[in-house]
């Protein structure tokens, strides 16, 4: 009997993340699915084929990445990209010109510049919104608005969109809403269970977790949309290549493993921060000061390992960013281990000067990704990195901080 795995009988996450999407391959059983590197598939006779024809339409690999993407979204169709970009890109290609879309004011730089410096041209229009507050996105639907797109949580000002309720502004006004998940993972918020149309990643950070590719992945539930998808997919061609699904692919396997631990490592070194710089500097979805905290703890199970922390001026930043040895000074986020950035010079700097300004994206903002390494050894490369910070006051520790440290064993 060939075993097939059936995801939609089995509700635990990890269990879908190790074999959703995947069964032994037919020719020898080997039980990881190959890497099809081919562009054809040869066909039997004139019309007749095994449902494989040319490899930018379908390819095994991305197949099986692509259902278990979806299993994990609690979706029913996945497309797999080049990029989180290209995926995005091709969505986009679902309105035409006049369409209006509502976006969400901080979203990733790169989303930004493909709206405002390439699909604007195209006679798109959008308005940039703070859909922290609902009622600012149903005050910007117009009789043209086909959709939303919000990214919660936001990158890197750690804003947070409830998903359930602008979803109900997205249908009331006939419109799609789409959410990038990104940065929670499918581990710790799945949109679509909460009204959202399209889900998109960019799976080069949590899903494949690993920094060693790059990938986008969009997930629907209707089959009508999907079917409006696969044709831009296929069409306009920016699909993932099966080694980098195949990558991805294995990376999903442990993205619960992965994401527990990124999740302990950021609220531990959210409350070193805290200690060091004040919770008004510090922003971390799971600190019980964040102001969208209560929304957090609603529409995800976790908060992750993303961190901001504001250092007020770039040179304190730069201080920071100079002396770190564990953490490493680059962009993108999501893989196992820890890195460190500015986002006004580094992902953000397609923004604007100004427009980052009125966002508080600051020179002085540094964004933790926080890995997957033992946090003792991330809190002691902080505490080297911030010794001797220009201009600093150094805090006293607060009570809380000092009972805590007292507690914690050597080495944790
Ligand atoms: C990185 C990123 C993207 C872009 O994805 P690429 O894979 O780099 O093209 C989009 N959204 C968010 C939130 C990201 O972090």
């Amino acid at each position: 009997m060939t075993r097939v795995f059936d995801e939609d009988l089995v509700p635990g996450f990890g269990t879908r993340a190790i074999h959703a999407g995947q069964r032994p391959d037919p020719l020898a059983g080997a039980i990881m699915t190959p890497v099809y590197l081919t562009s054809t598939y040869v066909q039997e006779g004139l019309g007749q084929n095994k449902g494989y024809e040319y490899a930018r339409g379908k390819n095994p690999t991305r197949e099986a990445f692509e259902r278990n993407v979806a299993a994990l979204e609690n979706g029913r169709h996945g497309f797999a990209f080049a990029s989180g970009m290209g995926c995005l890109d091709s969505i986009m290609k679902l309105f035409r010109a006049g369409d209006h879309v509502i976006c969400a004011e901080n979203v990733y730089g790169g989303t930004f510049r493909l709206f405002d410096k390439i699909l604007q041209h195209f006679g798109l229009s959008f308005s940039f919104v703070d859909t922290r507050d609902p009622q600012r996105v149903a005050d910007a639907v117009t009789p043209k608005t086909r959709a939303i797109l919000a990214e919660t949580p936001s990158n890197p000002l750690m804003r947070l969109t409830d998903i359930a309720a602008v979803a109900d502004i997205a249908h009331r006004a006939g419109a799609l809403l789409i959410v990038d998940n990104t940065f929670a993972s499918p581990y710790f918020q799945r949109p679509l269970e909460l009204g959202a149309d399209i889900v998109y990643h960019s799976t080069t950070k949590y899903l494949n977790g690993h920094s060693d590719m790059i990938g986008g992945c969009a997930v629907v539930r209707d089959d009508g949309l999907a079917e409006r998808l696969q044709f831009i997919h296929n069409a306009a061609g920016a699909v993932a290549g099966p080694f980098d699904a195949w990558l991805a692919l294995r990376g999903t396997k442990t993205l619960h493993l992965r994401m527990r631990q990124h999740d302990a490592n950021g609220r531990e070194i959210a409350k070193w921060l805290v200690d060091r710089v004040g919770h008004e500097n510090v922003y971390y979805i799971g600190l019980p000061t964040h102001p969208q905290h209560e929304l957090a703890r609603r529409q995800m199970t976790g908060f992750g390992g993303m961190i901001s922390v504001e250092l007020g001026t770039r040179e304190r930043a730069a201080h920071v960013l100079g002396r770190v040895r564990v953490f490493a000074l680059a962009e993108s986020l999501g893989g196992v281990e820890s890195l460190i950035s500015q986002p006004a010079g580094m992902t953000h700097a397609s923004v604007p000067p100004d427009r980052r300004a009125a966002l508080g994206l600051s020179d002085g903002l540094v964004r933790l990704s926080c890995g997957v390494e033992d946090v003792g050894d991330l809190l002691a490369d902080l505490d080297q990195a911030f010794e001797g910070i220009p201009g600093e006051a150094r805090r006293e520790p607060t009570p809380s901080a000092r009972s805590r440290d007292t507690k914690q064993p050597a080495g944790t």
